[in-house]
């Protein structure tokens, strides 16, 4: 059986521009802007001073509240600034370390690190929380939280993420396909943290040689590899929980809920890194692709890269007209390339004007084809009218809160209407009206 579920859409998965490139560790920039927001929740707080030397691995912020993560250094070197810089997701200045390398690595590893079958669970959640691992897919959650349900929460299923359903990223595949052993380790030891039997991950059709892979290596160690309908948003944690065991996550609930935790490929990966071989979160497999790209492909690189120096490395073609954090249906546009790589950062996407041209946006037309491919089963043109009228509360009583911003609306619309901008600006303000009536 192919797991899938309601709604969604296809958009051309131009993954064949660097599915084929094996993943390249590239060359460590002279200077490296490491953002005290590099995961959802508090920002951490710096612990270093200007003009301190550092070393690659050592703790430069510290968790700023219990929805946080230590921050470390990308690099061995100098700490030139602390200054804040525009962060393209808070869309504010956040506070930023800058560091000069100096020299080559000389490395800070985690204390305590080594063997895991040899580690309790307390050891391994300590671990992993001082490597400063968050959600890998993009969401940078904090992954020790994410770990640790609360005792009336009863998990007893694991999925590792491996649909990557975004269009032209192809890192998870690249992992699942060269990484295979330090992914199965890495699941290995989330299943012991959570003291789960039942561990599926979860694969695009579209991906057959990774399930070949997968399989080959994980079916004797009891891990299903369940194909996945190839369609986006399938990565989605919500329709990938439905898609694989026909749970339901109600509306504004948790995977935990249903008793499930999903983790994304690279999370798996960097766990194993940080338990068995002791290196906090300082660098990132990531795709760097688009048509506007001369040398697509997939590479390591680390934390605080800026976004120009990964262009330069690839080369960049005359036609370019968009850079992207991720990729087309759910990045973030970057006004400025020489914001640097995060941890949430799973690919930058360079598209030329025949990709990104979008048409004026003209008046809705009620043909309703949003309502029909939204995967939350919503009525995206309410709530943009909602929205536009500032009518929040009423949006909020039809699911404005339980968009999960995937974009598939306005990919449909034949009036061209940015959807998800509409219900993005919908919800902070209601998220501070209603803060204000606290
Ligand atoms: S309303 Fe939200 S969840 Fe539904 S299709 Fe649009 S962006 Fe996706
Ligand atoms: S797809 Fe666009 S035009 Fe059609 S109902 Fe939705 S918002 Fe209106």
């Amino acid at each position: 059986m192919i797991g899938t579920f309601k709604g969604g859409v296809h958009p051309p998965a131009k993954k064949e521009l660097a599915k084929d490139k094996p993943i390249e560790r590239m060359e460590i920039p002279d200077t490296v802007y490491v953002y005290m927001v590099n995961h959802a929740g508090a920002p951490a707080k710096v612990v270093v001073e200007k003009d301190q030397e550092v070393k690659t691995g050592q703790v430069i912020g510290e968790p700023g509240g219990f929805i946080s993560a230590f921050v470390h250094s990308p690099v061995t070197g100098k700490v030139v600034d602390i200054k804040k810089m525009y962060h393209p997701i808070t869309g504010r200045p956040v506070d930023t370390v800058i560091i000069q390398k100096t020299s080559d690595d000389e490395w800070e590893f985690l204390e305590g690190h080594g063997d895991y079958e040899k580690m309790d669970k307390e050891q391994i959640l300590d671990l992993i929380k001082r490597a400063g691992i968050v959600g890998m897919g993009g969401a940078m959650f904090p992954t020790h939280v994410k770990l640790s349900p609360p005792p009336d929460k009863k998990v007893d299923t694991l999925i590792i993420n491996g649909a990557e359903c975004e269009p032209y990223l192809t890192i998870d595949y690249r992992t699942m396909m060269e990484r295979t052993d330090e992914l199965l380790t890495g699941i290995k030891i989330i299943k012991k943290v959570l003291s789960v039997d039942r561990v599926y991950i979860g694969v695009e059709d579209n991906k057959m040689g990774a399930i070949k892979k997968l399989r080959e290596k994980m079916s004797s160690e009891g891990i299903e590899v369940v194909p996945l309908r190839t369609k986006y948003p399938q990565g989605s944690e919500k329709h990938l929980i439905y898609a694989i065991t026909g749970r339901k996550v109600p509306r504004g609930g948790l995977p935990m809920d249903v008793g499930v935790v999903v983790q994304n490929v690279g999370t798996a990966v960097a766990i194993k890194e940080a338990v068995v071989d002791g290196k906090p979160l300082i660098e990132r497999g990531l795709t760097v692709t688009g048509e506007a790209v001369k040398n697509p492909g997939n590479f390591i690189v680390r934390i605080g890269t800026p976004a120009k120096f990964v262009l330069d490395h690839v080369g960049l073609k005359e036609n370019v007209e968009r850079v992207l954090f991720g990729g087309p249906m759910m990045g973030i546009a970057l006004r400025d390339i020489n914001i640097p790589v995060m941890k949430g950062t799973s690919g930058i996407t360079a598209l030329p004007a025949k990709v990104t041209r979008s048409a004026e946006e003209m008046p809705c037309i009620r043909c309703s084809r949003c309502v029909m491919v939204c995967p939350m089963g919503l009525q995206p043109y309410l709530l943009v009218k909602l929205v536009q009228k500032k009518r929040h509360d009423d949006a909020a009583a039809i699911g404005l809160m339980d968009c999960i911003e995937c974009g598939s609306c306005a990919f449909v619309c034949p009036s061209k209407i940015d959807h998800v901008r509409y219900i993005k600006l919908g919800k902070t303000v209601y998220k501070a009206l209603r803060g204000a009536k606290r």
